[in-house]
């Protein structure tokens, strides 16, 4: 059997008491399948994860981090204070950041050796949109991506992250790649960091992101280069959450 990632983007979602019982399931849930769990929080719930996750099986962490150490940030958290919070994750340049938030390949990069620097296991994502792809330059997007997030990085750096590929276009809007389309990026990704970094393709850890729900999630789960699941919308639901949470995939 494969041992899948499946990592939970809360989003901006969630409230304090309805964490209790959530937080409560998910340590059973994790406890009952030998697949990697994982879920990334709003930064004020982090000290409810910290209480009740810490010592579990379910690893958590932030859904942004800040490139700087300390200093005049409004509303920015840097890594040391998400060290404070026992965060093993950090989520690093989803789409909802670079579109809406301006953040750029270079800043992703910052971002990326912050967090690795810092003993974080960077979640970092990448992908496409609908124009680009319609325009057949899907391919060219994602190794610009991947060339620029990974700059300056070693091949043990590239070990301790935790690709995630997300077409943009999929991501909250019902739509999902089909697990072939999925398949053929995750794998092109994977040859060009073996290509550049000489690690081995199973060395690379790189998930799904987008739509991923319970009705598709064995078809995508169980492509060759995929190695789990970043999981927005059915995440907020327990029932949906470990529904994919128990796949069991060869
Ligand atoms: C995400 O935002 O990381 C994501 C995968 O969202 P959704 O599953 O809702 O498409």
């Amino acid at each position: 059997m494969k041992k899948l990632y499946l990592i939970g983007n809360m989003k901006m979602n969630m409230t304090k008491s309805s964490l209790d019982p959530y937080f409560t399931e998910l340590v059973k849930v994790a406890e009952k399948t030998d697949n990697i769990v994982g879920v990334c929080v709003p930064y004020v719930y982090l000290c409810k994860a910290q209480k009740m996750l810490e010592g579990s099986k379910v690893l958590y962490g932030a859904q942004n981090i800040n490139e700087h150490a300390s200093g005049a940030y409004t509303g920015e958290i840097s890594a040391s204070m998400l060290h404070d919070f026992g965060c093993e994750l950090v989520i690093i340049g989803h789409s909802e950041r670079r579109q809406m938030y301006n953040e750029t390949d270079a800043s992703v990069n910052e971002k990326v050796k912050v967090a690795l620097s810092s003993g974080f296991t960077p979640v970092l994502c990448f992908g496409e949109t609908l124009d680009e792809r319609n325009a057949n330059k899907h391919f060219d997007l994602v190794r610009t991506q991947i060339e620029l997030a990974t700059e300056g990085l070693t091949a043990d750096d590239v070990k301790n992250i935790i690709f995630a590929y997300e077409p943009i276009w999929a991501i909250g809007t019902g739509m999902t790649a089909t697990s072939d389309q999925a398949e053929e990026i995750i794998s092109y990704a994977k040859d060009l960091i073996v290509a550049k970094f000489g690690v081995k393709k199973n060395e690379i850890i790189m998930l799904y992101g987008g739509s991923l729900k319970p009705s598709n999630a064995e078809d995508l789960l169980s492509k060759p280069s995929i190695d789990g699941g970043l999981i927005g919308g059915a995440c907020l639901k327990m029932e949906d959450f470990e529904s994919i949470i128990y796949q069991n995939v060869e």
